[in-house]
């Protein structure tokens, strides 16, 4: 049989992306949430897991009014705050968090899956977090397993909390059995409604069997090993994809799924993996398409040539860039990010067409005051400078909600665009 495969991208890239463009690297002072912010959407993902914040007063108010809305249910994560008899050296931290340990699970035996999750307090640092997990999880195998990952602000931005849960996970995967056919893994989280939305994406293009990592529930842990291949359906999973490598796993590279072009690149990525015939793919995902096509149709007029100021946060930044520059017709001016991957990067980065400052890592000051010269009709930012910005007449769009919002996939472009018109018109109202 004669078959074609999928073999083409699916839009051009531009004559000149920012592959090889100059990178501004800035190493000054920066705004940015630390990894604890994770938890936030972690929590409600793994849905047996419970994650122990080892830490201070701080660390506790942020994921409390980050996650405000638990406090009705019975909460997936808990601070273990350090008491000044701990900071005195008056008891033994491994003791004490044992005990801490000891009494959580007594009173949670839903828990199957427990996190310790370090921060930045300097007697935190002192503790030695992974030989805790795996004293306890040898003591309470298999009923519960427990893992250790740092969510502290001097070694992670706010989404590398995720890459780093995730990153210590990868041990416990188990391997891919011999005779199993080739499987994908997507990894990174998604809501659930849009994993289920690829699962039957993929299933009609007759790829799979798919397996989504992080898993629902901790019994899940997905198989690995060379005859797996991983999608990365978020940004700011370097260390993830490092790991998973290191278990045999091959990555497929691709751009995210934002907007239409960036998903139906990044599932052309796994059919040409499972050698899709190319009429399969169109066919399996042309509808979708289509009403994502129309769904940002509906935003051009208000967001073609509008200009658009990234600042760093999320690493979702260069992606956003590439969707509004191609898909929106908007103008990035500066696209910063707080660390570039420039291999999980390159086919985002040759889509980008050239003109953007590109920025990595923060100076905020120096980024401010190239904010106020550029006046872009839009700022993409983290909240504590939202408000300031707007005070001096910037349109601005907290970056958080671009974590906490279903954006990626074909049913949600129109909400993504929307994301970015809302703003422009809530300020043309303030200006009529
Ligand atoms: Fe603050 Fe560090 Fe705790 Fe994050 S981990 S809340 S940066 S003290």
């Amino acid at each position: 049989m004669n078959v074609r495969v999928v073999s083409r991208p699916e839009s051009s890239a531009p004559a000149q992306g920012c592959e090889a463009a100059p990178v501004l690297r800035e190493r000054g002072q920066r705004e940015v949430f630390c990894g604890l912010t994770g938890i936030v959407w972690l929590h409600r993902k793994i849905q047996d897991a419970f994650f122990l914040v080892v830490g201070s007063r701080t660390c506790a108010h942020l994921i409390q009014s980050a996650a405000g809305v638990m406090i009705f249910a019975e909460p997936r994560f808990a601070t273990a705050i350090l008491g000044e008899r701990d900071l005195a050296g008056i008891v033994d931290i491994d003791d004490e968090l044992d005990r801490a340990i000891e009494r959580l699970l007594e009173r949670r035996p839903d828990i199957k899956l427990l996190f310790l999750v370090g921060s930045c307090p300097s007697e935190v640092i002192k503790i030695d977090l992974k030989r805790t997990a795996a004293r306890q999880s040898e003591r309470r195998s298999p009923r519960v397993r427990v893992v250790a990952y740092s969510g502290s602000g001097i070694e992670t931005t706010f989404t590398q909390g995720e890459d780093a849960c995730l990153a210590a996970l990868v041990p416990l995967l188990p391997d891919e059995s011999p005779s199993e056919p080739p499987s994908l893994m997507v990894v990174g989280s998604l809501a659930e409604v849009i994993e289920d939305q690829f699962a039957r994406l993929f299933e009609a293009i007759n790829i799979g069997p798919t397996r989504f990592f992080p898993m629902r529930c901790a019994e899940a842990l997905p198989p690995v090993g060379p005859n797996t291949f991983f999608l990365l359906a978020q940004p700011f999973l370097g260390n993830t994809a490092r790991a998973l490598e290191e278990r045999g796993a091959k990555r497929l590279s691709a751009p995210f799924p934002l907007g239409s072009e960036g998903t139906t690149a990044w599932l052309r990525a796994a059919a040409l993996a499972f050698a899709v015939p190319a009429a399969r793919f169109d066919a399996s995902t042309c509808e979708a398409r289509a009403r994502a096509d129309a769904a940002l149709a509906r935003h051009l007029d208000a967001l073609a040539g509008k200009r658009i100021f990234f600042f760093p946060d999320s690493q979702l930044e260069i992606p956003l860039a590439r969707f509004v520059s191609r898909e929106l017709a908007m103008v990035p001016v500066e696209v910063g990010t707080p660390y570039l991957n420039r291999q999980l990067m390159a086919p985002e980065l040759a889509l980008l067409p050239e003109g953007p400052t590109l920025s990595e890592g923060q100076d905020v000051e120096r980024q401010l005051a190239r904010c106020r010269t550029a006046r872009p009709d839009l700022t993409v930012c983290g909240l504590g400078l939202a408000n300031p910005l707007e005070a001096e007449g910037l349109a601005t769009k907290w970056s958080i909600e671009l974590m906490f919002t279903p954006i990626q996939g074909y049913e949600q472009c129109g909400d993504l665009a929307s994301l970015f018109a809302r703003p422009l018109m809530r300020r043309e109202r303030l200006e009529v």
